[in-house]
C-alpha cells in the first residue's frame, strides 16, 4: 500500500515536472502568418544564402504586368539606402512589391498616401516596415551634428524616438544605441501608419491588410522579423 502510494507521489511529480519543464521547453508561439510575409521570409533566406531564385523579369512577365495590371503583394515602406533593395533583399520579381522608400524610413503625408494607393486601390494584403542596421541618417541624428539643406527635414523625424530611447535605456552608447533606435523607429513607423491613416485602420479591422517590420542586417543579408501586437500581425 505505502509503495503504491509514494508511486503515485512520484508520479504526480514527475507529472508536474513534466508540465513544468514542458512549459520551459516550448517554444514560444508564433504569430500566424499570413503567406505574403511567408513568402518574404523565404525569398531572404534565399538571399542569405546566396541561392536566389531569377525573379520574374522576363518579357512574358512585362506584358502580363502591362495588359492586366499590378498586384504586388506587399508594401515595403524602407530606407533609400543603396545597399537595401527591397526586390533583391526578399528575392521578387516585377509587379511583387510596392515599394516606398525614403532616406532613413519617413512616414511623411506623401508616404502615407503611397501606402493607402497600395492598399485601397491594390488591395494589398500586407505592409512591412524595415529598417536596416548601420543607417547613415540614425547615426547622424544620434550625433546630433548639425545638417545643411534639406537634411534636417528628414532627421526631425527620428528625434522623438531617439529622445525615448535616450530615457529609457540610458546605459545604451554605440552601437546598441543605434540599433534599439533602429528598433523602435521601425516599430513607430507602423504605429504611425496606423494611428494617421484611417484608410489602413479600416483596412485592417476589416482583416484586409496586415503588418510586418523587421530589420535587415546588412552583412548577414537577413532580415530580423520584430515582434509586433499579436493583433497587427495576424490578417
Ligand atoms: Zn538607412
Amino acid at each position: 500500500m505505502k509503495s503504491a502510494v509514494k508511486a503515485l507521489a512520484v508520479g504526480i511529480v514527475a507529472a508536474v515536472i513534466g508540465v513544468v519543464v514542458g512549459r520551459q521547453l516550448a517554444p514560444t508561439p508564433k504569430p500566424i502568418l499570413s503567406e505574403p510575409l511567408a513568402r518574404l521570409q523565404y525569398g531572404n533566406e534565399l538571399f542569405a544564402k546566396g541561392t536566389l531564385v531569377p525573379p520574374k523579369a522576363d518579357e512574358m512577365t512585362r506584358y502580363k504586368l502591362q495588359t492586366e495590371g499590378q498586384h504586388p503583394f506587399a508594401v515595403v515602406v524602407t530606407c533609400a539606402d543603396s545597399r537595401t533593395p527591397p526586390e533583391f533583399l526578399f528575392n521578387q520579381g516585377l509587379g511583387d512589391l510596392f515599394v516606398v522608400r525614403t532616406a532613413g524610413i519617413v512616414i511623411s503625408d506623401e508616404v502615407l498616401a503611397s501606402i493607402e494607393y497600395a492598399v485601397a486601390y491594390l488591395k494589398v494584403p500586407l505592409i512591412v516596415v524595415l529598417g536596416h542596421t548601420e543607417c547613415d541618417l540614425l547615426q547622424h541624428a544620434l550625433s546630433a551634428k548639425p545638417l545643411e539643406g534639406h537634411l534636417p527635414l528628414l532627421t526631425k523625424h527620428f528625434e522623438p524616438v531617439i529622445r525615448q530611447v535616450r530615457s529609457t535605456h540610458p546605459h545604451l552608447k554605440g552601437e546598441a544605441r543605434l540599433s534599439r533606435v533602429t528598433q523602435e523607429h521601425v516599430r513607430e513607423a507602423i504605429r504611425t501608419i496606423y494611428q494617421r491613416s484611417a484608410i489602413v485602420r479600416k483596412h485592417h479591422q476589416l482583416g484586409k491588410v496586415a503588418f510586418a517590420a523587421g530589420v535587415y542586417h546588412l552583412r548577414e543579408g537577413k532580415v530580423e522579423w520584430l515582434k509586433l501586437p499579436e493583433e497587427w500581425t495576424d490578417k
